[in-house]
């Protein structure tokens, strides 16, 4: 038999590769990473926790305007993008290193450096080689930018963290995840923000009374929404860059344009084709139900997948991995990763929290389906003088009586969502949701006091 130098080499030290890197380990494995920028990839870097730092910056603007109700006086502070920059990355650096510590204390080795196949079993990393008796590639993905003339004056969501100077006029190009988050973390900042989105309406493949409802409540915070709008060119000028729409639309002029227009496994440069490792039409690592791919010693996982692309995903792809090369964790079963009912949330102003279906979808897969619709003023817009309403929807099968789908626009949406999303896992009925006593008074009992379907 051959000997190895590792047990498993995996290249990418986000959350999925750093996940199944440690666990391996923890199960005795012998295991390296190799990493080429700061440990923890896109959700600690650039992604998830950044983003939510600063979401948390933006929602300060409206508690300040919304305080006086409830009888504060005074102006409100202002804010110090300098300072809110700093905390951050400060904070990210605690995180790298953290993600180091916890590596290092596993006993895995790592590799700073820019990982290559060589074949099945061999890796290079800056001119040293490596075997191991299995790889994992987890090199996460990349922001993508349309070929558009002047788009080299424009950033992606990997810049935005560290503008200078602060935007004071901002245009976010597209309707998904990262563009609709950015357009309402920056608007609570303090910027004019204007997001122009080709389709007729935001966040394809969410629930369409969701996606009317965040359009019309970001409207009412300030962000200036063009629909069925597409840019055509940027031009820097004095003034700031002049941005003209397709069709003949007038022209904007703003000092940073975002380009949220997706993202593309980052599979180039790590020797793919040269091992033979199938990729499909968008450049995405072909893999099995065990994240195998072409090649059999090579295994992939999370966004350069191409899948769901969410941390909690990676990291349940992860797991499976290291149960499947290692064996699962004593006295456990090896897990399975079911893609059904996966909750999530767009950290909108207000949030979007959502699992199951789509109500359109559940008609199509369930047949009869049964809608609860609710839409109310919360408790505390009462005093707080502000219009924000909240909306949740449940989707019931007729036939089993299942809660299939779930979905609400409104403060703290993702911390509600979560729970249900277990009641959800368990096959909850919507009898159980009816007999389950309500917290009073919050928003989150209307899921259990909802008692009329909407007239089909
Ligand atoms: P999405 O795929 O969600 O959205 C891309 C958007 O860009 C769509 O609105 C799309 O329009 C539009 N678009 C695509 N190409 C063009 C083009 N050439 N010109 C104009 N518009 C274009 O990608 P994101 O980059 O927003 O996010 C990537 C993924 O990251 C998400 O799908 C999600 O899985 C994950 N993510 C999760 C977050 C969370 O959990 N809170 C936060 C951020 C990201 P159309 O709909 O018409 O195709």
């Amino acid at each position: 038999m051959q000997n190895f130098d590792f047990d498993l080499f995996v290249i990418g030290g986000g959350s999925g590769g750093v996940r199944a890197a440690r666990m391996s380990a923890q199960r005795g494995a012998r295991v390296a990473l190799a990493e080429v920028a700061a440990m923890g990839g896109t959700c600690v870097n650039v992604g998830c926790i950044p983003k939510k730092l600063y979401s948390y910056a933006a929602h300060f603007a409206e508690s300040f305007e919304e305080s006086h109700g409830f009888g504060w006086v005074g102006d409100a502070p202002k804010l110090d993008w300098e300072v809110l920059k700093a905390n951050r990355a400060r904070e990210i650096s605690r995180l790298n290193g953290i993600y180091v510590q916890l590596l290092d204390a596993a006993g895995v080795k790592l590799i700073k450096g820019w990982a290559r196949l060589i074949n099945g079993h061999t890796v290079e990393v800056d001119g040293q080689t490596f075997t191991a008796k299995n790889i994992l590639i987890s090199t996460g993905g990349t922001p993508t930018v349309p070929a558009i003339a002047g788009s080299e004056h424009a950033v992606t969501s990997d810049h935005m963290f560290d503008l200078s100077p602060f935007p004071k006029r901002l245009l976010v190009v597209g309707g998904g995840y990262i563009a609709c988050e950015f357009a309402s973390i920056f608007n609570g900042l303090g910027a004019q923000v204007t997001q122009v989105h080709r389709s007729g309406k935001l966040l394809r493949g969410f629930d369409e009374d969701v996606r009317d409802f965040i359009a019309s409540e970001m409207g009412k915070t300030g962000v200036e929404l063009q629909l069925h709008t597409e840019i055509a060119a940027i031009t820097k000028t004095a003034g700031g860059l002049q941005v003209a729409v397709k069709g003949g639309g007038a022209s904007l002029l703003v000092d940073t344009v975002l380009f949220a227009t997706g993202r593309v496994p980052h599979a180039s440069g790590i020797g793919l084709e040269a091992v033979g490792v199938a990729v499909n039409a968008v450049g995405a690592i072909q893999v099995n139900e065990q994240y195998q791919t072409s090649v059999a010693s090579i295994y992939a996982l999370g966004d350069v997948t191409a899948r769901v692309q969410l941390t909690p995903v990676a990291l349940g792809e992860a797991m499976v991995v290291v149960d499947q090369l290692f064996g699962p964790a004593a006295g456990k079963k090896p897990r399975h990763m079911s893609y059904e009912f996966i909750p999530t949330a767009v950290f909108t102003h207000p949030n979007i929290g959502t699992v199951g279906y789509p109500e359109a979808d559940a008609r199509e897969k369930f047949g009869k389906v049964s809608v609860y619709r609710s839409e109310f003023k919360a408790l505390k817009h009462t005093l707080s003088g502000s219009t924000e309403r909240t909306l949740m929807k449940l989707v019931v099968e007729d036939a089993t009586d299942c809660v299939v789908g779930l979905h609400m626009v409104g403060p703290d949406a993702g911390e509600i969502v979560q729970g249900f999303a277990v009641a959800m896992k368990a096959g909850a009925t919507k009898a159980v949701f009816d007999s389950t006593i309500g917290i009073h008074p919050t928003a989150a009992e209307e899921f259990v006091t909802m008692r009329e379907p909407v007239k089909a």
